[in-house]
């Protein structure tokens, strides 16, 4: 292994391979649809009703009969008033109902016409200016939700809309998959907690762990049930200890730091010792280390555990790369053990307003932002440990290993706002 670029794994290959081994959870729950969002459904909505459950106006104004408005200027008088959530009696014939938007249409009539174009007289009666045309400001029953439509397919991730779709069809509560439940370490003897060393006291060389705070949200954003079990213990036989103990009950021990080459870290040996462990060098800029491995549970961990063995992802420790690896990699990984046929992040094609020479052997995620002419501008600092070069950004620049971009350029970019969650 003279050349270690030749055991470099792309980043699908790694993707494909890990995949392969997110097996969707078994069990589902049911939740309120009020707290169903970001969910995945473990079972298709059907529609037990037709939405709108019957003809009804689109408008304020007047239902009545197209034959009985031959002409502009027609006087009607007014037989009924219908105000949304009653419903009238059969349309008389040669007359006009006040009806207000969202009524049931009354039987007979087959046009409503908007209170605008009516002229409200002294003695009661309206005067229509226009000629309505049959079915004209009727919304028909059925027209948003035929009765047994799939409104939402199992797999689906709910979102604020699906929500209001699920309770248009009258859904209190939606069959969702069980959340992952996932682990959290932080590895690093020079990490220290905001909050316990101000600033200003801070030891030489100590800094401040940012990678557990963005982790966290990110793994509540995807649904998870998170365990934040801390900085791992610095001794070998405390690191086993502790991730025997999380993989009891836990789907996924996921850990930041400490899974570069050669790096002296209880979390690798520890993970070995307890099932087997994979260190991947992924040819992508930000992120190359990355470890996934199984710990094995034991035989009495519980009937809530799936399977024999806990996953353990291992990512790197420079923010930036644990951040681009995690949503790279681990997010679509936790949305398929929710059982979520959307996997793929967004991707929209945008004009470059940058160039890019030092093309990479490795496919690069560059950080950039939108200008207001909607191109994209690149972060001037690309370290990956430069964590404002995200906060200060709105996506990634998919950039192909060894291809330079040029001013103009139409890149893949991958909008943060998608990734996040
Ligand atoms: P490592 O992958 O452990 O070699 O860490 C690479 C770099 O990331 C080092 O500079 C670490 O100090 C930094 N780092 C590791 N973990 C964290 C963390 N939780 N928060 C902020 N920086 C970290
Ligand atoms: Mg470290």
């Amino acid at each position: 292994m003279t050349d270690p670029a030749a055991k470099l794994k792309t980043l699908d290959e790694a993707l494909a391979q890990l995949m392969g081994y997110a097996v969707p959870l078994a069990a589902s729950e049911s939740v309120s649809t009020f707290d169903a969002d970001r969910r995945v459904l473990a079972r298709d909505v059907v529609s037990g009703l037709q939405v709108p459950p019957l003809d009804n106006s689109a408008m304020d104004g007047y239902a009545l009969r197209c034959a009985d408005v031959p002409s502009a200027g027609t006087v009607l008088p007014v037989s009924q008033r219908i105000p949304a959530g009653s419903t009238g009696t059969a349309l008389a014939a040669g007359t006009a109902a006040r009806i207000f938007t969202g009524a049931p249409v009354p039987e007979g009539a087959d046009a409503v016409v908007m209170q605008e174009d009516c002229e409200p007289l002294d003695d009661g009666r309206i005067r229509v200016r226009a000629v309505p045309t049959p079915g004209q400001s009727i919304r028909r029953a059925g027209e948003d939700v035929a009765l047994g439509t799939t409104v939402l397919a199992r797999g689906t991730r709910l979102t604020p809309a699906a929500l209001g779709m699920a309770a248009s069809i009258g859904l209190a509560q939606l069959t969702v998959t069980r959340r992952p439940r996932v682990a959290l370490f932080s590895t690093g003897d020079e990490l220290v907690m905001p909050g316990e060393v101000p600033p200003a006291q801070m030891r030489p060389g100590a800094i401040y762990n940012s990678n557990r705070f963005f982790l966290r949200a990110l793994l509540q954003r995807l649904g998870c049930e998170v365990s934040d079990l801390g900085i791992v213990p610095d001794r070998q036989d405390a690191t086993v200890q502790a991730l025997r103990t999380a993989a009891q009950h836990h789907d996924l021990v996921l850990t930041s730091g400490g899974v570069s080459v050669g790096e002296e870290d209880h979390v690798k040996p520890a993970v070995q010792a307890l099932g087997r462990l994979e260190l991947w060098q992924i040819a992508i800029k930000p992120g190359k280390p990355f470890a996934y491995g199984a710990i094995a549970r034991d035989a009495d961990a519980g009937a809530d555990a799936d399977g024999t063995a806990c996953h353990f992802i291992g990512l790197p420790g420079n923010p930036v790369s644990s951040l681009v690896t995690f949503v790279l990699l681990v997010r679509p990984f936790l949305l398929q053990l929710q059982g979520a046929t959307r996997i793929a992040p967004a991707v929209v094609h945008l004009p470059a307003a940058f160039e890019w020479k030092r093309a990479d052997r490795r496919r690069e995620f560059l950080r950039a932002r939108r200008n207001a002419d909607g191109a994209l501008e690149l972060f001037p600092n690309q370290s990956s440990g430069v964590l404002t070069s995200v906060a200060a950004c709105d996506g990634l620049v998919d950039t192909p290993a060894g291809q330079p971009i040029a001013h103009g350029d139409t890149v893949r970019f991958l909008p943060f706002e998608d990734l996040w969650g």
